[in-house]
C-alpha cells in the first residue's frame, strides 16, 4: 500500500487525481490523507469526488472514506474496464479534471471508450475544453493512442450544465521528444461570453491588444454563447507552433475586470511566446504522467510549477521513475527521465 501525504508539494486536487490514474494503471492500492491539504478549503470537493467515483467506476476499485469534505480514502484498484461512460459532476467542477482521472487507465485498456462528462467546461484553476482538446491532446495523440474531444455546450461557474463528448482508441504510449516547438503559424484570441453584456468582450480584446500589439488586428474575435449556457465569459490566447499549442486563459469572474484579466492572460501569452520553450506551465504538469506512462521521452518547458514538481514526486512513489528539470541555457528546462 502506497501512502501519500495529500498536504505535501502543491497540496491540491491533482495529487489526488494523479494517484487515481497511476493505481488504476499500475495495480498499486494506495492511501492518501491530508487530501487538498494545502488549499483553503481542504478535502474533496464534489468534482474531486466525482473524478474518484469514477476511477472507481472503470477500474472496479474499491474505496474507503470518499465522501464530500472527506480528508482521507483508501483505494484499491480492480480491472480497468474500457466501454461508454457518463460521468456528471453535479456542480460547476470541471470536467477536464475528471477526465484526466480516467483518460490514461483508459487509453492503456485494450478496447476503445466513450466517455459523456457534464459539468463545466471553463472552470478557473482548471484547464478549459480548448485547452484540454488542442494543448494536451495533440501531444497524447502522438504517443500513439487517439482521442478526440467534443464540446456539445459550454459550462461555466456557478451554473455548471456543460457537455463534453470524448472518444478514446487505445494504443501504447510511446516515448516522444518534445524539444523544440518550431516556428509560430498561428494565433488568436477569443473573447467567449454568454449572457454578460457585449462590452465584457470588447473590453478583454482591447486590453490584449495593447500588449500583444504584433498580433494581426483579425486574430481578435468575439464568440458570443447562447444565453442559456451562461452567464460566463472565458478569454482565450493561442498560439499554434509547428510542432505543438500553448492556450492561455483568463476567467472572467465577479470582481475581476475585463481589462485586468485580458492585461494578465496577454502578458503571460507574451513571456511564453518570448521563451522557446515546447511547454507552457500547465501542460507541462499534466504531461508529467503520459510521459512517465511511456516510460520516457523528454519536453522542454518553462519554469516548472510547483504542481509539475509534485506531479513528478508522486510519479515516483508509484514507478519508482524519477522526473527531472534542468534548466537550459536558453532559460527553458528540459524534463527528461534521471
Ligand atoms: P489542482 O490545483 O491540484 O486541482 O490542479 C489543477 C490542474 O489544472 C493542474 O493540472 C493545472 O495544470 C490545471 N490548470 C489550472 N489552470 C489551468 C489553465 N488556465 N489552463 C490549463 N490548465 C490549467
Amino acid at each position: 500500500m502506497i501512502i501519500i501525504d495529500g498536504a505535501e508539494g502543491e497540496g491540491g486536487g491533482q495529487v489526488v487525481r494523479n494517484a487515481l490514474a497511476l493505481s488504476l494503471v499500475t495495480g498499486q492500492p494506495f492511501r492518501i490523507s491530508n487530501i487538498r491539504g494545502g488549499r483553503d478549503k481542504p478535502g474533496l470537493m464534489r468534482q474531486h469526488l466525482t473524478a474518484v467515483e469514477a476511477a472507481l467506476t472503470i477500474g472496479g476499485a474499491v474505496c474507503e472514506g470518499a465522501s464530500v469534505g472527506s480528508t482521507e480514502i483508501a483505494f484499491t484498484p480492480g480491472r480497468v474496464a474500457p466501454g461508454e461512460y457518463q460521468f456528471a459532476v453535479g456542480t460547476a467542477g470541471s470536467t477536464s479534471l475528471v477526465l484526466q482521472t480516467v483518460l490514461m487507465p483508459l487509453l492503456l485498456a485494450g478496447e476503445p471508450s466513450r466517455l459523456v462528462l457534464e459539468g463545466g467546461t471553463h472552470n478557473m484553476m482548471a484547464p478549459p475544453f480548448d485547452f484540454i482538446e488542442r494543448a494536451f491532446l495533440s501531444v497524447i495523440n502522438r504517443m500513439g493512442p487517439q482521442v478526440s474531444a467534443r464540446l456539445t455546450r459550454h459550462g461555466f461557474f456557478p451554473r455548471g450544465g456543460g457537455q463534453i463528448e470524448v472518444d478514446i482508441v487505445p494504443g501504447k504510449l510511446s516515448p516522444i521528444e518534445c524539444i523544440d516547438r518550431g516556428p509560430l503559424q498561428s494565433v488568436s484570441a477569443t473573447a467567449m461570453f454568454a449572457a454578460l453584456p457585449f462590452d465584457i468582450a470588447e473590453r478583454e480584446i482591447k486590453a490584449a491588444r495593447a500588449i500583444l500589439s504584433d498580433w494581426p488586428e483579425n486574430a481578435f474575435a468575439v464568440r458570443q454563447l447562447p444565453e442559456e449556457q451562461g452567464p460566463g465569459n472565458a478569454f482565450l490566447l493561442e498560439a499554434v507552433f509547428e510542432n505543438g499549442c500553448e492556450i492561455v486563459t483568463g476567467f472572467g469572474k465577479l470582481g475581476v475586470s475585463a481589462e485586468s484579466l485580458a492585461k494578465t492572460a496577454a502578458q503571460r501569452m507574451a513571456g511564453f511566446l518570448a521563451s522557446d520553450a515546447f511547454a507552457g506551465p500547465y501542460v507541462a504538469d499534466q504531461l508529467l504522467l503520459p510521459f512517465a506512462l511511456a516510460g520516457g521521452g523528454s519536453f522542454t518547458t518553462v519554469k516548472p510549477s510547483q504542481h509539475a514538481r509534485t506531479a513528478a514526486d508522486v510519479i515516483e512513489r508509484f514507478t519508482g521513475q524519477r522526473w527531472v528539470f534542468d534548466q537550459q541555457p536558453n532559460g527553458s528546462h528540459l524534463v527528461r527521465r534521471a
